[in-house]
């Protein structure tokens, strides 16, 4: 066997492992949605593909502010979007959110997210309990002692009665602290040798678990119940998963609870859950991302969309190749295009996705120089070789490998030449569906 030969085999074992390796922890499925005349719901677990969900940041009372954040993270592919359920303006609120996504045509299961009051709210407010398709559980932030099960129950019986599935999210900021103390004691008195985190790990599991087992005593099925345990850093997060994995067959929501502002974030996400996800850990994500004040909320779906995507587990929308630029060129004309692209496939993708299906898999190359950009280009559907310092004005583009032409002129004449083949592409090659 030639050298080439051997390790073309070893990467087609590396390869064979890894796709193996994915989707490993078999769950139970749990169907979210759909509540009355909503579409078809969504699946998580059992199989199904892992499902990007995402939380607004409008106050709930405002309907018609937070119908239309749903609507939108909904368009930039978040599958579930879960607002915070936290007053009886609130609760009084829901029916009409899920009314206005109704009426615009979005479908996604819309999930309440409670603390503290929720045995209130959801047995005082029972249009919002019917309106909504999932409730969010904190074990941590249901009541104390005695009544911490009493109130957790009455939610449990609200979930049964309307045939809701819940969200047991344990989180380790509001980690019952009961369970906590009497696992430190343990740890004294038997000379266990666990560190604190260890021990609030380990709590964290155990809450989880206590409380599927409750939720089960009080009538929830199997496939009604999802569980999280989240917290803010990312070793920890792998740990506990990886934990639970062992230890149950629910789906897992997986999400770091504070991941952080910008770049911090999405590195902390992408590391924390890509790790997870590939050892088939993982039913459905949430990237908790801080926007900057005014920023855009949609940023944490597509974070959590292009961490699925690197993985090879979904394709929710064309990639655009870009190469980072360097000294080879001194123009910013291809990083202005790749950006200008990039926000033209995203504002096109609502309404791509319905009418080209197929869409989501296109590859588009915006390339800065002759040094890897007809390589990059010819390896994209789409793609086009921006001139670097000194090379001939010329703007090479090559379509499913081929060159189809070349395009001159300035940033504009170029960005609309290109925007304008991107289109074409997309009509040809992923054809309308025919209504
Ligand atoms: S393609 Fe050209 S401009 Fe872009 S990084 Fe490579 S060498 Fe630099």
């Amino acid at each position: 066997m030639s050298l080439l030969s051997a390790i073309r085999a070893e990467l087609g074992m590396i390869r064979m492992t890894m796709s193996n390796a994915v989707r490993l922890h078999k769950t139970v499925g749990v169907r979210v949605g759909p509540s009355s005349g909503s579409g078809p719901g969504v699946m998580v677990g059992g199989g199904a593909p892992v499902v990007v969900q995402s939380m607004t940041m409008t106050d709930t009372a405002d309907a018609k502010a937070t119908a239309q954040q749903c609507i939108e993270l909904a368009g930039a592919g978040s599958e579930l979007v879960r607002v915070t359920v936290n007053t009886p303006e609130a609760a009084a609120a829901v029916p009409e959110i899920k009314r206005r996504m109704l009426d615009a045509g979005c479908t996604a299961p819309l999930i309440g997210d409670f603390h503290y009051n929720g045995h209130l709210l959801l047995t005082r407010y029972p249009e919002a309990a019917r309106a909504l398709d999932k409730y969010r559980i904190n074990p941590g932030n249901v009541g104390t002692g005695k009544r911490r099960d009493e109130q957790f129950s009455m939610i449990c019986a609200v979930a049964v009665e309307n045939r809701k599935p819940v969200r047991i999210g344990v989180n380790g900021g509001s980690l019952n602290q009961e369970l906590v103390m009497a696992k430190m004691q343990e740890n004294t008195d038997r000379r266990l040798g666990m560190t604190s985190e260890e021990i609030i790990n380990e709590c964290m599991v155990l809450s989880a678990l206590q409380s599927t087992d409750l939720a089960l005593e009080c009538g929830l099925r199997k496939d009604q119940i999802i569980i999280s345990c989240k917290l803010s850093r990312p070793r920890d997060l792998i740990a506990v998963y990886r934990d639970l994995a062992k230890r149950t067959s629910q789906p897992l929501h997986l999400g770091l609870t504070e991941a952080g502002m910008g770049t911090k974030g999405v590195a902390s996400s992408a590391v924390a859950l890509g790790i997870l996800l590939n050892e088939g850990i993982g039913d459905t994500i949430r990237v908790s991302l801080t926007p900057r004040p005014g920023g855009d909320r949609r940023e944490e779906v597509y974070a959590a969309c292009e961490i699925l995507q690197a993985l090879g587990l979904r394709s929710f929308s064309p990639s655009i190749t870009a190469c980072p630029g360097c000294g080879r060129t001194t123009s910013s004309t291809f990083q202005e295009l790749a950006e200008r692209v990039q926000g033209y496939v995203r504002e096109m993708m609502p309404a791509w996705k319905t009418a080209h299906p197929g869409v989501e898999t296109m590859t588009v190359a915006v390339m800065g120089c002759i040094v890897n950009g007809p390589g990059e280009s010819k390896a994209a559907n789409i793609g086009i070789s921006l001139p670097g310092t000194g090379e001939s004005p010329n703007c090479p583009v090559y379509i499913d490998g081929e060159h189809a032409m070349t395009l001159r002129g300035n940033y504009d004449e170029l960005a609309t030449a290109f925007q304008k083949l991107v289109d074409d592409y997309v009509e040809r090659k992923y054809p309308a569906r025919r209504s």
